[in-house]
């Protein structure tokens, strides 16, 4: 299931959501009003969890416009809806080079069309500079997109001090603890994450709620392996946590 929404409408641009209930990621849709063009931010699991296709027409906006498509991260929730769309179109697909590989295996015949980024990278859109972050945790290549002060943090941070999962294949908890230090310290108003329930004003409230929610998460991992592995210097258990 899905909810169609426009969040932002302003001089620039527009922002529309589609939220989803179940596996899928959300997906975010930004218009350049200047260009016409469209940019993708994560593009869900695809059928039968989401319906990208189905998406786009509900909220008024032709395939085609679709310039570039920002992955978050490498995850198949994030990313699998590409598929559908790239059978129509052949967007820009931009991702972190950590985690790009998986994806251009998954994505054999399109793997041309991606570029892998680094940190601080900017795309710009007509008027809009959107501007890229790496801020690894959850996967090694995690990224933040921010446009103004709006972030697309993807699956570093939700709603009400939520924070992504590290116990998949790259996660590491203090890397993810040094993203949402580094993501605290910004001036964002908008939080438009990659599940659940998007924050339209004082996200950074919701930010630095997870950013505690996350030391005091670490810290009672950290006593309990101690009390497993109290010979072992920390170091050398991090890969456990
Ligand atoms: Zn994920």
């Amino acid at each position: 299931m899905q909810a169609h929404l426009t969040l932002i409408d302003n001089d620039r641009m527009k922002v529309h959501a589609a939220i989803s209930y179940g596996i899928s990621s959300n997906v975010y849709v930004v218009e350049d009003k200047a260009t016409n063009e469209v940019t993708l931010i994560d593009t869900g699991y695809g059928p039968p969890y989401s319906n990208l296709i189905e998406s786009l027409r509900k909220l008024k906006i032709d395939i085609n416009r679709i310039k570039q498509v920002l992955i978050t991260h490498r995850h198949r929730d994030h990313t699998n809806g590409l598929k559908q769309i790239l059978r129509e179109i052949k967007p820009t697909i931009y991702i972190h080079k950590l985690d790009a590989g998986v994806l251009a295996k998954r994505l054999e015949a399109a793997k041309k069309l991606i570029v892998r980024i680094n940190e601080e990278y900017e795309i710009k859109v007509g008027d809009i500079s959107i501007k890229a972050l790496h801020t690894p945790g959850h996967t090694a290549g995690s990224i933040c997109y921010l446009i103004d002060n709006i972030i697309f943090s993807g699956d570093l941070v939700f709603a009400n001090g939520s924070f992504g999962r590290t116990d998949l294949p790259t996660g590491n908890i203090s890397d993810l603890i040094d993203s949402l230090k580094r993501i605290s310290k910004l001036e964002v108003n908008t939080l438009l994450p990659g599940h659940g329930e998007v924050v339209l004003k004082n996200a950074n409230a919701h930010i630095k709620l997870a950013l505690k929610m996350a030391k005091s998460y670490f810290k009672v991992k950290k006593e309990i392996l101690s009390r497993f592995f109290p010979t072992k210097p920390f170091n050398s258990i991090k890969s456990f946590l």
